[in-house]
């Protein structure tokens, strides 16, 4: 059999879901099994961030030139900052058949089945709101107007949750980060993906019908 068409999963979450973390579990996991888009933001790098690892970290300027030149496959403003994904590194990957991971805020997550229809989306929520505000006040890295001005985020981002295709419950980390990965393997078995290999299969076929006859 062909390679099948690469995936592109999309994971968007509330603020303090845990999204980071279970990208970052799955990376680890499944060494080699997923390809993580870097995107581009005008936002300040913080502390032990560096350029081209967590983003690649533009001015304004440069993030707009780049919007102008069709370089995104999507993008967004969040909280003052844009941030946006590039086209060309997703399309390079999804060619050769590899899937690509992205974390991206909802308004973006929308935007990409526009180019990739396919595109598989993952919603990642706390089992509770409790929860949420629990894990936001426990970082200990928010200021409590921070903390208010994420959950009327949050607020807001509950809205779209049933435009994506899975909800990812996070209470046990290794539970959610099964689910991600159970989901992605699954959908890369459906036959939209696999069209390559059903016409190989096909034309095969043909050559014993052939065959057949000629015998
Ligand atoms: P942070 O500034 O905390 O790194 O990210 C803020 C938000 O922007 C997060 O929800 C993150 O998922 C989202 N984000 C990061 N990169 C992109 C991107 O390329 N496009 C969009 N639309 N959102 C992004």
């Amino acid at each position: 059999m062909m390679k099948r068409e690469g995936l592109v999963a999309v994971l968007s979450g509330f603020s303090g879901a845990g999204k980071g973390t279970i990208m970052k579990h799955l990376l680890e996991e499944y060494p080699g099994r997923y390809n993580l888009s870097i995107s581009a933001t005008t936002r300040k790098p913080r502390t032990g961030e560096v350029d081209g690892r967590e983003y690649f970290f533009k001015t304004k300027e440069e993030f707009e030139q780049m919007i102008s030149e069709g370089k995104f496959l999507e993008h967004a403003c969040f909280n003052g900052n844009y941030y946006g994904t590039p086209l060309d590194y997703v399309k390079n990957l999804t060619d050769q058949g590899k899937d690509v991971l992205l974390e991206i805020e909802v308004q973006g997550a929308l935007q990409v089945k526009k180019i990739f229809p396919d595109a598989v989306l993952l919603f990642v929520t706390p089992p509770s709101a409790d929860a949420l505000k629990e894990r936001l006040v426990g970082r200990g890295t928010e200021t409590p107007e921070e903390i208010a001005n994420r959950l009327s985020i949050s607020t807001r981002e509950s809205q779209l949750m049933e435009k994506y295709d899975y909800l990812i419950v996070n209470d046990d980390l290794e539970t959610a980060v099964q689910d991600v990965h159970d989901i992605i393997e699954s959908e890369a078995l459906k036959t939209l993906r696999n069209k390559a290999n059903i016409e190989e299969m096909r034309s095969e076929l043909k050559k014993f019908a052939k065959g057949e006859e000629n015998s």
